[in-house]
C-alpha cells in the first residue's frame, strides 16, 4: 500500500464506521417504533371490541356484534375479526382470517405473529353486579369471581404487511443517505489524501532521476507554494550533483586515456619482457653448456696434472719434494670436486641431474665417507670423534643412486667436520617408515661445532652464500654443497633441514626415499672374546661397546691408563685381547707403549691399537711391531670385526700387512689397443701407464686415423674420447662397428660428459662402456682387464640391458616378422610416451581415476602389440589396481609404471631392428 492509499484509509475508516453506526442504530428505534404501534393499536382495538361486544353477547344480539366488529374492521391494518362465546364457538366474524387457528383461547389478552399476521385474543367477561356496589368499599361484599363470568372471546388479526413496507421505505431512504454521504466523504478523502502525497510523489520522482542522472528533468519539476523552501534545496542539490558528476565524468575521461596509455606501454614492456626472457634463456641454455664444456676442458688437462702426479709420487724419494707432490694432488683434487660441484649445480639449474639405481650397502658407504674425510683431520689438528650410528631396524642393502647418497653425506659430513674443532660428528641412521619395496630413511648429522646463528639459517640454501665472510676465508669452500645437497635430497623425495645454536653445535636433518634391496648383510659369525678397552672418549666407548656386544664380545672399558692396568691384573688370565686408544701427544704415546709392552710380554696378550687423526702413524713407528693391528678412527665395525677375527691367526708375525697390493696385471701383457684421443697429453699418460705392463698401444690423434688404423690392423681394446674435432668419438664408432673386424671389440669412451642422456648415446653408439675423465691407473687396468677377458659381446650385453624392458622378438611375431611395421608401431608408442606421462600424472594430481583409468588402457592396450613387455606389465598391473582400489595407494604403483616408462625411452636407441643392424 503506497502512501496515498495508507492516507485515504486513514481518513475515511472512521467517518464509514460512524456513519454505519448512525445507520444501524436510526433503522433499529424506527423498526422497534412501527412494531410497538402496531401492538400497541391492535391490542387496544381488541380490547375495545371485547368491551363493548359484552353485552351483544350476553343478549346474543348479532346486529350489534356485527356493528361492533365493522366498527373495528374499518381501522387500518385489520383484516379480519372474530367473535366467539363461552364455548368457543364462532358467534360473528368478518374479514379475511387466513392464520387464524379456533383452538387457541387464553384467559388473558395475549398477541401472537404467525406468518407475517399479527394475532390479539382477548377473553370477554360479563360483569353482573351493578358499578355501585362494585366500588362500595365499605360493603366489603366486593367479590370480582363472583361477579365477573367469561363469555367469550374475541380474536383479530392484523396484517404486518404494511408496517413491512415502512420499514422497507425507511431502511431504503437510510442506505441511500449513508451511500450518498459515504460516497461525498470518498472524494474528499481521496482529493486530500492526494493533494498531501503528490509532493512526496513528486520529490520521490526526483531522486530516482537524480540517481539517473537527468538533472534537466528535476530542474522543470513544480512543487506546491508550502514546499517552496523544499523545492530550492533540491535545486541546489541538483545542480551541486550536477557539477560532480560532471568533474567525475571528465575524471574518468581521463584515467581511461591514462589507462590505455599505460596498457600501451606495458604491451610494449611485455613484449620487450618477453625477448629479455626468451634472451635469459638462451643465455641459461648457453651458460650450462658453457659450463659443461669448460668442465670437460678443465678436466682434461687435470687429468694429465694428477696422472702424472701420481706417476711422479711412486718414484720420487726426497721428503720435500714428496710434500710438493703430495699438495698438488691435493689441489688437483680439491679443484676437481670445485669442478664437480659447479658441473652438478648446472645440472640441476638445467633440470638435467637423473639419479640412478643400483644396489649398495649404506653403512658401508657411510663408514667410507667417514673414512675418506678423517683425513682432514690429519690437516687440521683436529680432536674429533667421528661416530656412525646405525638403528637396529636399519637394513643394511638399498637400491637408489648410490653416488648421489655419497655426495650428501660427504657434503653435511664434510661441513660438520670442517666447522667443529673438538668434540664429535655423529651421524644417526634410522628407519623412518617401510611400504612393500619403498623405504623412507631419517639422517641427523650432528656436530659440536661453531653452529650457525639463527639469523643466517635461511641463508644456507642459497647459491654461492656463505654465513660468514670471514669465515669463508678462514674455512673455504663454494657455498653450493647445500644448494646441491638440498636439491638431490628432493630429488630423492625427501626434505632437508638444520637446526643451530651458536657455540653449541649444529643438526642437519634429511629423510629420503630409497627401494628396499634384496641383499642381506652377511651376519657376522659371533666372536666369544673377552676384551678389555681403554677409550678416553665417552661417545667412542659407547659406540664401540654396543657393536662389541653385538658380535659376542665381552667387554670391559676403562676410560684411563690406571683403571687399565688394575683390570688387566686381575683379569689377564680370562682377557683375550686389549682395544687401546691412545691419547695424541708425546705422553700419550709413552703411556700407550708401556701397556703395550706389559701386556704382551708380561702377559702375552695382543693388543690392537685405534689411533685418531692427527697422529702421525710415522710415531707409532715401534708399536707396530708390538701390536697385532693398527687402526685408524674412525672405526668401521666391518674393520674392527676383521682385526678382532684375525686375531686367531696363531702366529702375529704372519699376520698380512694392511696394505693392498695393487692386482697383478700379468694379464695384460701382449695385447694390443688403440687409444684415440685429440689431446697429446692424454694419449701419453695412457702410454705411460700401458706400456711399462706389456700392452701394446697405437695411439692415434683423430677418428680418421682410427679407421684407417683399424683397417691395416686388428686391436684387442680400444680407448675413444668423445669430443673430437671433425670426427668424433661416437662417430668413429659407429664407422668402425661396420668393419668386419670390430663387431665385438671393446669400445671404451674416455668422457669428461657426465649428463645420463649423453651416457646413453654413448653406448647406443655402439661403445661398451665409459670411463669418466680424470682417469685413475687402476680402474683403467681393471676395464682393460675385464673387457679383454669377458667373452661377452656387445650385443650380449644390449640384450642384458632390455632382456626385462623390450622384447622383439614379440614385436616382430605380432607382424608376421616386418620390421618397418613393428618398427612404426613401435615408434608410434614411445613417441606418445613423454605425453602420456605428463597426463598421468596431471590426472594423478587432480584424483581422476576415470581419466587416469583410460591413459593407461590405452597405452596397456598398444604396448601388448610392441614388445614393449615391462610397460605392458606394469600398465596392467595399475589398471587393475584403478579399478578394484581407486586411487588407494596408487602411487608405488604408478612411479613403477613411470619408470618403466622412462627406462623405456632411455634404452629405446638401444632396440637392435634387423633392418637397421648390418
Ligand atoms: P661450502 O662449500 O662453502 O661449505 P655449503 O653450501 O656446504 O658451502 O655451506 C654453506 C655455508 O653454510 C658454509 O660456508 C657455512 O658457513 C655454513 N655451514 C654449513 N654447514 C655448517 C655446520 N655444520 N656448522 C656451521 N656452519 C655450517
Amino acid at each position: 500500500m503506497n502512501v496515498r492509499q495508507t492516507l485515504f484509509w486513514f481518513l475515511f475508516t472512521p467517518v464509514l464506521l460512524i456513519s454505519l453506526f448512525v445507520g444501524i442504530f436510526l433503522l433499529t428505534t424506527r423498526f422497534h417504533d412501527l412494531d410497538h404501534n402496531l401492538h400497541e393499536r391492535v391490542s387496544h382495538i381488541t380490547k375495545q371490541v371485547a368491551t363493548t361486544s359484552e353485552y351483544a353477547i350476553v343478549f346474543s344480539d348479532q346486529n350489534m356484534m356485527y356493528r361492533i366488529l365493522q366498527n373495528a374492521l374499518n381501522s387500518d391494518d385489520i383484516n379480519g375479526i372474530r367473535l366467539f362465546n363461552s364455548e368457543q364457538k364462532r358467534l360473528a366474524e368478518l374479514g379475511k382470517a387466513p392464520s387464524m387457528q379456533d383452538t387457541f383461547f387464553p384467559e388473558k389478552t395475549q398477541l401472537r405473529e404467525i406468518d407475517g399476521y399479527l394475532q390479539s385474543i382477548s377473553p370477554i367477561y360479563y360483569t353482573s353486579n351493578t358499578p355501585d356496589s362494585v366500588f362500595d368499599i365499605n360493603s366489603g361484599l366486593f367479590n370480582p369471581v363472583d361477579q365477573r363470568s367469561l363469555i367469550g372471546w374475541v380474536k383479530i388479526e392484523a396484517n404486518t404487511a404494511a408496517i413491512q413496507i415502512d420499514k422497507y421505505q425507511y431502511a431504503s431512504l437510510v442506505i441511500f443517505i449513508l451511500v450518498l454521504f459515504n460516497t461525498v466523504i470518498i472524494l474528499a478523502a481521496f482529493r486530500l489524501a492526494t493533494s498531501l502525497t503528490q509532493p512526496i510523489d513528486k520529490l520521490s520522482s526526483a531522486l530516482n532521476k537524480l540517481v539517473k542522472g537527468q538533472f534537466s528533468n528535476v530542474k522543470l519539476m513544480t512543487l506546491p507554494p508550502e514546499y517552496a523552501s523544499l523545492q530550492k534545496d533540491l535545486l541546489d542539490l541538483t545542480e551541486r550533483l550536477e557539477n560532480h558528476n560532471e568533474e567525475l565524468v571528465s575524471g574518468i575521461e581521463q584515467a581511461t586515456e591514462d589507462i590505455r596509455r599505460s596498457m600501451d606501454s606495458m604491451e610494449e614492456k611485455s613484449a620487450q619482457l618477453h625477448i629479455a626472457n626468451r634472451e635469459a634463456m638462451e643465455s641459461n641454455r648457453l651458460k650450462s653448456q658453457f659450463l659443461a664444456n669448460i668442465s670437460h676442458e678443465v678436466r682434461t688437462p687435470l687429468n694429465a696434472i694428477l696422472g702424472y702426479t701420481k706417476t711422479l709420487q711412486k718414484d720420487i724419494e726426497d721428503t720435500q719434494h714428496r710434500l710438493y707432490i703430495d699438495t698438488i694432488e691435493q689441489s688437483t683434487n680439491s679443484l676437481l670436486a670445485i669442478i664437480g660441484d659447479i658441473l652438478d649445480f648446472s645440472k640441476i639449474e638445467a633440470g638435467k641431474l637423473s639419479l640412478e639405481n643400483n644396489h649398495f650397502n649404506l653403512k658401508a658407504l657411510i663408514d667410507d665417507v667417514y673414512q675418506i674425510l678423517s683425513i682432514n683431520l690429519l690437516t687440521k689438528e683436529k680432536q674429533i670423534d667421528l661416530v656412525p650410528e646405525f638403528s637396529s631396524d636399519t637394513p643394511e642393502w638399498f637400491v637408489g643412486d648410490s653416488t648421489r647418497v655419497r655426495q650428501i653425506l660427504t657434503n653435511l659430513i664434510g661441513n660438520a667436520i670442517k666447522f667443529t674443532h673438538q668434540g664429535a660428528v655423529r651421524t644417526k641412521v634410522s628407519l623412518l617408515s617401510s611400504h612393500q619395496q619403498d623405504v623412507t630413511l631419517s639422517f641427523q648429522i650432528i656436530d659440536t661445532g661453531i653452529g650457525i646463528p639463527e639469523q643466517k639459517i635461511h641463508r644456507l640454501f642459497k647459491p654461492f652464500s656463505q654465513v660468514d665472510t670471514s669465515t669463508t676465508r678462514q674455512f673455504g669452500g663454494t657455498g653450493l654443497g647445500l644448494v646441491i645437497t638440498k636439491k638431490l635430497v628432493e630429488q630423492m623425495h625427501g626434505k632437508i633441514e638444520v637446526s643451530s645454536a651458536p657455540d653449541i653445535g649444529s643438526t642437519f636433518r634429511f629423510t629420503i626415499n630409497l627401494k628396499n634391496s634384496n641383499k642381506n648383510a652377511q651376519s657376522k659369525v659371533p666372536l666369544d672374546f673377552e676384551v678389555a678397552l681403554l677409550e678416553p672418549s665417552l661417545t667412542y666407548k659407547n659406540y664401540l661397546d654396543r657393536y662389541l656386544q653385538s658380535i659376542g664380545v665381552h667387554c670391559q672399558s676403562s676410560s684411563d691408563l690406571e683403571q687399565m692396568i688394575a683390570f688387566l691384573n686381575h683379569h689377564r688370565s680370562k682377557l683375550d685381547c686389549l682395544l687401546i686408544s691412545t691419547v695424541p701427544g708425546e705422553q700419550g704415546i709413552i703411556e700407550t707403549r708401556e701397556l703395550v709392552t706389559y701386556a704382551t710380554q708380561q702377559f702375552g696378550i695382543p693388543c690392537i691399537l685405534m689411533i685418531q687423526p692427527p697422529g702421525k702413524i710415522t710415531q707409532y713407528h715401534d708399536l707396530k711391531h708390538l701390536c697385532r693391528d693398527i687402526l685408524l678412527k674412525p672405526i668401521s665395525h666391518e674393520r674392527l670385526y676383521k682385526a678382532l677375527q684375525r686375531l686367531n691367526a696363531s702366529d702375529p708375525t704372519t699376520t698380512a700387512p694392511q696394505k693392498a697390493i695393487s692386482p697383478p696385471y700379468e694379464k695384460l701383457k701382449g695385447l694390443s689397443i688403440l687409444a684415440v684421443d685429440d689431446s697429446p697429453i692424454n694419449l701419453q699418460l695412457l702410454n705411460h701407464w700401458l706400456t711399462p705392463i706389456g700392452v701394446d698401444i697405437t695411439l692415434v690423434y683423430s677418428g680418421r686415423q682410427a679407421l684407417d688404423m683399424a683397417e691395416s690392423q686388428t686391436f684387442d681394446l680400444i680407448f675413444m674420447d668423445i669430443q673430437m674435432p671433425e670426427m668424433d668419438g661416437m662417430e668413429t664408432t659407429q664407422h668402425l662397428r661396420k668393419l668386419p673386424n670390430y663387431q665385438d671389440t671393446p669400445i671404451i669412451a674416455l668422457t669428461a660428459h657426465a649428463l645420463a642422456s649423453e651416457q646413453q648415446q654413448i653406448l647406443a653408439s655402439g661403445m661398451n662402456a665409459y670411463l669418466s675423465k680424470p682417469i685413475d691407473e687402476e680402474l683403467l687396468l681393471h676395464t682393460i682387464e675385464k673387457w679383454c677377458s669377458s667373452t661377452e659381446t656387445l650385443q650380449d650385453q644390449i640384450d642384458a640391458k632390455l632382456v626385462n624392458i623390450f622384447d622383439l622378438n614379440k614385436a616382430l611375431t605380432i607382424v608376421d616378422g616386418k620390421t618397418d611395421i613393428a618398427k612404426e608401431m613401435f615408434d608410434m608408442l614411445a613417441d606418445s610416451l613423454d605425453a602420456e606421462k605428463k597426463l598421468i600424472l596431471h590426472h594423478l594430481e587432480k584424483q581422476d581415476t576415470k581419466k587416469l583409468i583410460e591413459v593407461v588402457h590405452r597405452i596397456h592396450g598398444a604396448s601388448k602389440y610392441t614388445g614393449t613387455v615391462n610397460i605392458a606389465r606394469q600398465a596392467g598391473f595399475l589398471e587393475t589396481h584403478l579399478k578394484e582400489l581407486g586411487m588407494e595407494d596408487v602411487e608405488g604403483v604408478v612411479d613403477d609404471f613411470i619408470d618403466a616408462i622412462e627406462e623405456l625411452l632411455a634404452n629405446r636407441q638401444l632396440i637392435p631392428w634387423p633392418a637397421l643392424s648390418v
